[in-house]
């Protein structure tokens, strides 16, 4: 329990911010990206430094309050706050250190990506993160990281060099390749059940101008671009990533009339080559036909990183499905078209990313991040402004999933999906699992860190709890 007393010597020694309910900023400070989430902690402690870090730590567990760490709070379920207890904010631990000859980045916890993208382009490089630049750096990374890079240089976990943590005890550790392994491991993928990373030191790599943008078919062509897609992807040079989309085109002027709020599936591409490398390896999709809109050109990657933000902006309802798949056959893609062209509200959407080609070098057991073996990681959001869309947003994302999931590989990327609980987890982290919850009996044995998806330390496990 929070008691005032405590929470006043707390506050004598924490350099940031502590927002309680009544203050004036409480009601902004509470909330998470996904407005479908409504909690209310009873402390939120915004983290100044590392130091806070550690304070807040010790006062959550002295206090023996649920705590939930919030890094750019855009989980779908709403795992960066918690209904009383304690949020431990890392918000304004937001600086990033590039060593360009070293060519690696020091990123604090609490970024987002646009903060990582804006540093790091300036000395022309780049490290595999988020489609959206408003996505918290620590919950997408600690996932694993699925971007635009991923067929070219990998998850963003493969490029973690070393992280800063603070354990649930308030210990302060380095994890990486040559200390603290065991941990290294784990938290490439395996969220933040293991502690609060208060920095990450990422691998860069030499991209600048990308070639990139949308290309939209019919929406009633969607098998044929589904099955083009299916294969041409697995094969294209790794230079050359695409995801694919449903999606409704917005009435904005970048698009014809003609296609205003029309429903489409779509390709976006990123090529890190030159323009004439593109169109060699565009050629099978210069063969396939003609899409009805393109927007593919040479851009500054950081402005492929932020094309969307202004589509989806902070305060939408969000309901997630997702799935992970070794292969697209013939009979979920007619699941797919069918539950594509049902699209409840303009805003929601399918997206098929591709995690081959880097991805795939790394091998299963080698970091928490168990399905290196899947081509595809799916996920189907239902979205709207209006919270009285609701239940129509979650029914169609519910059904679509019941639809394909019969063809997925079993589990599914822990950050595409809602706070599902243990039968998600554990069929996310397959044979990983046993592994994660040794190491969580190891540093975190009284699941401190539990607003999470959440792996249960291996002896409370067997002892049923
Ligand atoms: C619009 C949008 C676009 C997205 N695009 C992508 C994408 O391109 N690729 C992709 O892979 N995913 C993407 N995601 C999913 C994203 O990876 C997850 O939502 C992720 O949880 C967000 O991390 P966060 O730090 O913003 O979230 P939060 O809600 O703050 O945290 C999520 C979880 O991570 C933990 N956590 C966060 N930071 C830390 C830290 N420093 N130390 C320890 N634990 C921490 C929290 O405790 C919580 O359990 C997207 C999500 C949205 C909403």
């Amino acid at each position: 329990m929070l008691q005032q007393a405590k929470i006043d010597e707390f506050k004598s020694r924490f350099r940031g911010e502590v927002v309680a309910p009544g203050d004036a900023g409480y009601d902004a400070a509470r909330k998470v990206y996904n407005a479908m989430i409504d909690r209310s902690p009873g402390l939120i402690a915004r983290c100044a430094d590392v130091a806070d870090v550690i304070e807040a730590v010790r006062f959550g567990r002295e206090s023996d309050v649920l705590v939930a760490v919030r890094g750019g709070g855009h989980n779908g379920g709403g795992l960066g706050v918690c209904d009383g207890g304690l949020v431990i904010d890392l918000s304004r631990l937001n600086g990033v250190r590039v060593d360009p000859a070293a060519r690696t980045a020091r990123v604090e916890g609490g970024c987002t990506w646009g903060d990582v993208d804006h540093a790091t382009h300036a000395f022309g490089m780049a490290t595999p993160g988020g489609m959206i630049s408003t996505t918290g750096v620590g919950g997408l990374t600690l996932g694993g990281g699925i971007g635009y890079l991923t067929r070219k240089y990998g998850l963003t976990i493969d490029n973690v060099l070393e992280a800063d943590m603070v354990l649930a005890d308030g210990r302060f550790v380095t994890v990486g390749p040559q200390q603290n392994e065991d941990l290294y491991w784990a938290i490439r993928g395996g969220g933040g059940n293991f502690g609060i990373v208060t920095s990450f030191l990422f691998r860069l790599h030499p991209v600048d101008t990308v070639n990139a943008g949308p290309m939209f078919w019919p929406m009633e062509q969607a098998t044929e671009v589904m099955q083009f897609y299916r294969e041409f992807i697995v094969n294209a040079p790794e230079e050359l990533n695409g995801f694919f989309a449903f999606m409704t085109v917005p009435p904005v002027p970048i698009f014809p009339e003609e296609l205003h709020m029309k429903q489409v599936c779509g390709i976006v591409w990123c090529h890190t080559g030159t323009a004439s490398q593109l169109e060699e390896a565009f050629k099978p999709v210069r063969k396939f036909r003609p899409p009805i809109f393109e927007f593919v050109g040479a851009m500054p990657h950081p402005v492929l990183q932020s094309m969307f933000d202004g589509l989806l902006p902070p305060g939408l309802q969000w309901y997630w499905k997702a799935d992970f798949f070794n292969t697209l056959s013939d009979r979920a893609i007619t699941a797919h078209a069918e539950h594509g062209a049902r699209m409840p509200t303009p805003l929601s959407t399918m997206h098929l990313y591709p995690i081959n080609g880097a991805a795939h070098r790394v091998g299963s057991a080698d970091t928490a991040f168990s399905y290196r073996d899947a081509d595809f990681a799916e996920v189907i959001g239902g979205i709207d402004p209006d919270p009285a869309n609701k239940d129509r947003i979650i029914g169609w994302a519910r059904a679509y999933w019941e639809a394909t999931h019969p063809f997925g590989a079993g589990g599914a990327y822990v950050n595409f999906v809602m706070d599902e609980g243990q039968e998600t987890v554990r069929a996310s982290y397959r044979g990983n699992y046993s592994r994660l919850a040794a190491i969580k009996a190891t540093y975190d044995p009284t699941n401190f860190f539990k607003v999470n998806q959440n792996i249960q330390p291996a002896s409370a496990r067997s002892a049923g709890a």
